[in-house]
């Protein structure tokens, strides 16, 4: 490695030291990253000088003499995560640390508006957020746009999404053209990849308990799932794992959106959902209605103990428990997250999902695998967007500028 790129892994080092442990003096710093303290003061310097790191005060107590508190300044710099779905785009933003700062939602039929009207309205979304945040937060270091479906992310093109009908759909291009953002800050990535790093995240939180093994589900009209495993993101050999929701369950089941008959998602799809609990002209079925809105109208339902709504739940919690169970026995994860409209429901869908996998999983106790509700819901992939944006500071802080650390507030 060069020195350039040395010095670059040297303050990405510093600053992931920084996020974790959160404020340390320069000393604490060397032991903890195992480089020297000269090194550390002039890295030290370097993010200061880009605005990444605030001095915090003056350690207390310890061996050695009393030094000055290194942190991150989390409002040095912010990421945004943008999210196409069939019924809406979204946008996210989070501070340096991962905090977020602005979450929001727009309801859009992304399907019937096709792909250019639907980067024009990613482009506005992103454009009105950031001019929303510019107050108190610096500028974005990234984009990362979620979408359903196979993303060659590579280029940033959409290569097939087919509950939006995208088929090579240059998305990055079309984003940077639009908001004059250069085209290397901008990424695309599966919706169920972005949100299973962000439940990781959150169920990570807790140190004593670190989770390697996550499987994720989107719930949403399609059904994707984010594998993590051994701590790793799998992508596959071509980028395309996790198409979970095209499981072939029935040969001879209802058609899907991919042209396949009896997928996965044509049984615990929202859409299977809403056609089980109820008939088209109620409001659970009108696309104009706000997802959350939808839901909190079956979750009443099924509070009362309305008698289709319950046997719907049953029937799609079932069904969720059989594809469950293959994951389970494939993967033996520590944790299976239910995203999406699932998450409104847990109380009655994880009790026959929890039947079908302890039924189905050869493990005993189905190899110790929990299932969750997320805690995100339909805001998983903003947020894992906004969380993969931020990435490219914590693996290359170089990519902000110095100079930018004049507009630091007065210290309290
Ligand atoms: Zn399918």
């Amino acid at each position: 490695m060069d020195q350039a790129g040395l010095r670059r892994g040297n303050l990405a080092l510093l600053v992931r030291t920084l996020r974790e442990h959160g404020a340390l003096s320069r000393a604490q710093l060397a032991v903890r990253s195992g480089l020297s303290k000269a090194t550390v003061s002039s890295l030290v310097t370097d993010l200061e000088l880009r605005g990444l790191v605030h001095f915090a005060g003056i350690s207390a107590g310890g061996q050695g003499r009393p030094g000055q508190l290194v942190d991150l300044r989390p409002t040095s710099v912010c990421g945004v995560g943008l999210d196409v779905h069939v019924g809406h785009v979204g946008v996210a933003v989070a501070d340096l640390s991962g905090e977020p700062l602005l979450r929001r939602r727009v309801a859009c039929d992304v399907p019937g508006i096709g792909p250019e009207r639907a980067i024009d309205q990613l482009a506005e979304l992103a454009r009105t957020a950031i001019a929303e945040v510019r107050d108190v937060v610096g500028p974005p270091v990234g984009v990362t746009v979620s979408v359903p479906g196979l993303v060659d992310r590579d280029s940033g093109t959409v290569t097939f999404a087919p509950r939006l009908r995208w088929r090579d759909v240059a998305v990055a291009d079309g984003l940077a053209a639009r908001t004059g953002l250069p085209l290397d800050r901008i990424a695309v990535d599966n919706d169920a990849n972005l949100g299973a790093e962000a439940e990781l995240a959150v169920l990570s939180g807790d140190p004593e308990h670190r989770i390697t093994d996550l499987v994720y589900l989107t719930g949403d009209f399609g059904i994707g799932g984010g594998v993590i495993a051994g701590g790793r993101l799998i992508r596959g050999s071509s980028g395309f794992a996790g198409e979970i929701g095209h499981m072939a369950m029935d040969p001879l089941g209802p058609y899907c959106s991919c042209g396949r008959r009896g997928c996965w998602e044509t049984q615990v799809g929202l859409g299977a959902l809403l056609h089980a609990c109820a008939d088209p002209d109620d409001p659970v079925r009108d696309p104009t209605l706000d997802l959350d809105q939808r839901m909190r109208i079956v979750r009443a339902r099924a509070e009362q103990h309305d008698r289709r709504t319950l046997d719907a739940l049953h029937q799609i919690g079932t069904a969720l428990g059989l594809g469950v169970s293959i994951l389970v026995n494939l993967l033996n994860p520590a944790v299976v997250v239910l995203g999406g409209y699932f998450a409104a429901l847990p109380e009655w869908l994880v009790e026959p999902i929890r039947n079908e996998v302890v039924a189905n999983v050869l493990a005993p106790g189905a190899g110790g695998a929990r299932v969750v509700g997320s805690q995100l819901g339909f805001t998983a992939a903003t947020t894992g967007g906004a969380l993969a944006a931020l990435r490219r500071v914590l693996d290359d802080p170089t990519v902000v500028p110095t100079g930018q650390a004049d507009d630091e507030e007065a210290p309290a």
